[in-house]
């Protein structure tokens, strides 16, 4: 039970006071950590491991999904989950102790589920740097990551290590081919060009890297010009694997997004706030439909069928939230 405004009794103590860092509005304070895996024992996800390594993400993302985790440091406005930054130390010894065992027993692991790895201040703290470092020591490790962060191409060599000797999925998020609203989206996140340029470098480096398509909202990213100018941009760089979800709205998240579409796009509140009267995720026609377009639109771009095992960590964002 979390009571608002108060830090979990776990969480309290190892909350850092101190600022590490203070850039673009955003702060930066350490959180100790014994480890940075945390099991998840879903049988819906296909991961058994997440790791983030940061809590709050500076994205700013105004769909973000986990924005929730915050409460469980007494920080319930949704939006200080994108100015208030909290840096995981102190793990590695019991994550390289973990590690191994995971490894062996072929469970997958999900970087990034509740936060982007690459985070702006991943540059100095390099804490998802150190993890990578680690697998890559191992040899038939299982990793997926979800970033929209162009920090991971400062990674490569590592990356292509862990390809080499392991199972490796990136996905790289983006929504929409069209700067200006990406720039409403997700403010502090690389604009499209960028991230497309990332997926290229990444699939060059003959990493198995794809398009996170998620999530497609109603009525802003949902128009099949859009979507199909995407794909053929993402497809062009090289790139041909990818997934899809649609936005699932849930507290705080909910207000937060229905707040700045009645700042932004207002015309849509009311069509927002019927739909998702009461549920989560949209059912029946609509995602039906979407689907079907994507899929017609995969088919003409070109884009692989996901194999099962390519259901990696990075194709059930919507629900990753979960997991803080
Ligand atoms: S990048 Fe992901 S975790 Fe970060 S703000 Fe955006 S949706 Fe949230």
């Amino acid at each position: 039970m979390i009571k608002p405004g108060v830090p979990a009794p776990n969480l309290a103590p190892l909350m850092g006071s101190d600022n590490l860092r203070e850039r673009g509005g955003v702060t930066y304070r350490e959180i100790k950590a014994r480890s940075l895996l945390n099991r998840c024992d879903s049988p819906r996800m296909p991961f058994t491991w997440t790791v983030n390594p940061y809590r709050g993400c500076a994205m700013g993302c105004k769909y973000c999904y986990a924005a929730y985790t915050h409460e469980f440091l007494g920080l319930d406005v949704p939006e200080q989950f994108h100015s208030l930054v909290y840096v995981k130390t102190g793990a590695e010894e019991e994550t390289t102790r973990r590690l191994g065992a995971i490894v062996r027993r072929g469970e997958l692991i999900a970087l990034g589920t509740a936060t982007d790895p690459y985070q702006p201040a991943e540059t100095e703290a390099r804490v998802t740097r150190r993890f990578l470092e680690t697998v890559a020591r191992h040899h038939d490790a299982r990793l997926g990551i979800v970033t929209k962060g162009a920090i991971i191409l400062r990674d490569l060599d590592v990356l292509e290590t862990i390809h080499r000797r392991s199972r490796l999925w990136v996905r790289v998020s983006l929504i929409s081919p069209h700067a200006d609203l990406v720039r409403r989206l997700d403010p502090w996140a690389p604009p499209p060009a960028v991230r497309i340029d990332v997926m290229r470098r990444l699939h060059e480096a003959g990493i198995d890297a794809g398009l996170g398509l998620a999530p497609i909202l109603p009525a802003l990213t949902d128009d099949e010009p859009s979507i199909d100018r995407l794909l053929g941009e993402v497809a062009a760089a090289g790139v041909k694997k990818m997934f899809m979800n649609v936005l699932f709205l849930r507290s705080p998240t909910k207000e937060k997004y229905l707040r700045w579409l009645a700042a932004e796009h207002p015309r849509y509140l009311e069509a927002y706030e019927r739909a998702y009267a009461g549920r989560v995720y949209l059912h029946g026609r609509y995602p039906d439909r979407l689907k079907e377009m994507v899929r017609r639109l995969k088919r003409k771009h070109g884009f692989l069928e996901e194999e099962a095992d390519d259901r990696s960590p990075a194709a059930v964002p919507e629900q990753l939230g979960l997991w803080p």
